[in-house]
């Protein structure tokens, strides 16, 4: 799809002008705007008040130094960043993510999209996004908690209950989160919902564990129900083996799916027997192992080097849990030639613009992440009502709110693709209906 408004390609050609070195962010630009093209040529306002021009520019970008100190006593320097990039619907709120591939134009993309999928949540949270190039791999505990101590000591001026919420991505889970807790309540003497992702016994939130993966398979099955399909007797792909995988395994398998291939980035396993996500929970969860070691428990599967090729085992169902533009157009041409017939993006931009392309010509479904993984953001805002509450929901009241969401996001990006006639594009439907609330927040507050 191209754009023809003038005013988008407008906004589009400064910002690559500005931003030549940021592809990510461009790329996560670019497939926003493409959709909103009828939005903008309906309702002169967004042109006249510059709404694009203010929405594609950060609110805020902070990068700073983060110094920590090795096992080995040697002083080691990495780069922190958190992208504050809309408030317009509530404080910023975002993950942070820890890996050595982490810029700013990947912190930008995260951040951009952050705005449309919590926006589609319904709940009220801005977008926000941060992280550091550290690679947690390989790291005692010792030195995790001195980086994350570290990073705090720098973040915490610019983050609040009511400001900035941060919470885990790649690279972040609970031992984390837990040492920049600790590290927040320290420099502020104060206990606060500052982030979210906490230990359920300081004032985390039941399910928020399983909720990206279990939001996606929801989100996937309303879809498929919706269009007359299920998971029940379906191949299922997942690629990665962290947070989202884990519990997509699980919830897949729990909808009837037989989960047969899971990947980290050093290859990936075959069971077609069905992949227990008990077993990756020990691997990665407690043993922070690699992936190859299922064959420890499971003899009979196969490991495969090299994660990229998971693409072409035949499948009915990919579910990307890994991370950004790990589906090419020829993986998604071979996913599509093997009979599969949805693609339901874990992962943030798993999908390349040429995938996208291939998907939207073959006429399979296609579940975008900003609607589809939007469930972990959506229990980290019910984590947060918790904390204001001073109270603990049951697993069970958490999930039912967590399923109810992402069938209204499914049900909102459905009506939204229908009312600018495009019925049947979700990937549409999620931008413009993630757009509008946004949009309309920034009009009522003025230029700001
Ligand atoms: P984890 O760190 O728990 O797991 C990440 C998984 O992806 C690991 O298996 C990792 O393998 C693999 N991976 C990471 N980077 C690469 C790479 N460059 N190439 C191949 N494989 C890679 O992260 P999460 O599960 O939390 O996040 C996964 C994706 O889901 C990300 O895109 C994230 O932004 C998105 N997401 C996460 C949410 C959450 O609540 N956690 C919410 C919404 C989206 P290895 O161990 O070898 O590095």
């Amino acid at each position: 799809m191209s754009i023809q408004n003038k005013y988008l390609l407008s906004v589009l050609d400064g910002l690559k002008v500005r931003n030549a070195h940021e592809p990510e962010f461009l790329q996560a630009v670019t497939e926003v705007l493409e959709s909103l093209e009828p939005v903008i040529d309906a309702d002169p306002r967004y042109e006249k008040m510059n709404i694009i021009g203010r929405l594609v520019e950060p609110e805020r970008v902070v990068m700073f130094r983060v110094p920590w100190t090795d096992d080995a006593g040697n002083v080691q320097v990495n780069r922190g960043y958190r992208v504050q990039f809309n408030s317009a619907i509530g404080p910023y709120k975002g993950g942070l993510r820890l890996h050595p591939t982490v810029n700013l134009s990947v912190i930008k993309f995260l951040g951009f999209e952050q705005i449309f999928k919590n926006s589609l949540t319904t709940l009220p949270m801005g977008g926000g996004k941060g992280g550091s190039d550290f690679d947690p791999k390989g790291k005692s505990d010792a030195e995790i908690m001195r980086f994350c101590q570290s990073f705090m000591t720098e973040l915490f001026r610019h983050i609040g209950p009511d400001t900035d919420v941060p919470a885990g991505d790649i690279g972040v889970g609970g031992r984390e989160i837990g040492f920049l807790f600790g590290q927040y309540k320290r420099l502020r003497n104060e206990w606060s919902g500052v982030l979210t992702g906490k230990g359920l016994t300081y004032g985390g939130s039941l399910a928020r564990t399983q909720a990206t993966g279990y939001g996606l398979c929801y989100f996937a099955n309303a879809y498929l129900k919706a269009n007359g399909q299920s998971f029940e007797g379906k191949k299922v792909v997942v690629s990665g083996s962290g947070n989202v995988a884990i519990y997509a395994n699980q919830k897949a398998t729990q909808l009837g799916g037989k989960v047969i291939a899971m990947s980290d980035s050093n290859g990936y396993i075959v069971d077609e027997n069905g992949i227990d996500y008990k077993v990756i929970q020990v691997i990665k969860e407690q043993k922070r192992d690699r992936i190859k070691t299922y064959l420890n428990y499971v003899p009979t599967a196969k490991y495969v080097e090299g994660c990229s090729g998971i693409w072409s085992i035949p499948c009915d169902i990919a579910l990307p849990c890994a991370t950004q533009n790990e589906i090419n157009g020829e993986s998604a041409k071979m996913l599509i030639a093997n009979g599969c017939i949805g693609v339901f993006e874990g992962a943030n931009m798993p999908s390349t613009p040429e995938a996208i392309t291939a998907y939207q010509e073959a006429g399979i479904f296609f579940g975008p992440a900003k609607a589809a993984n939007a469930g972990g953001v959506a229990t980290s805002g019910l984590e947060m009502s918790q904390n204001s509450e001073r109270l603990s929901w049951s697993f069970e009241e958490v999930d039912n709110k967590l399923k109810g969401i992402m069938e209204g996001i499914y049900a909102a990006c459905a009506d939204a693709a229908e009312k600018y006639g495009m019925a049947g594009n979700i990937q549409a439907g999620a931008n413009i209906a993630g757009f509008l609330k946004v949009a309309d927040a920034m009009l009522a507050q003025g230029v700001c």
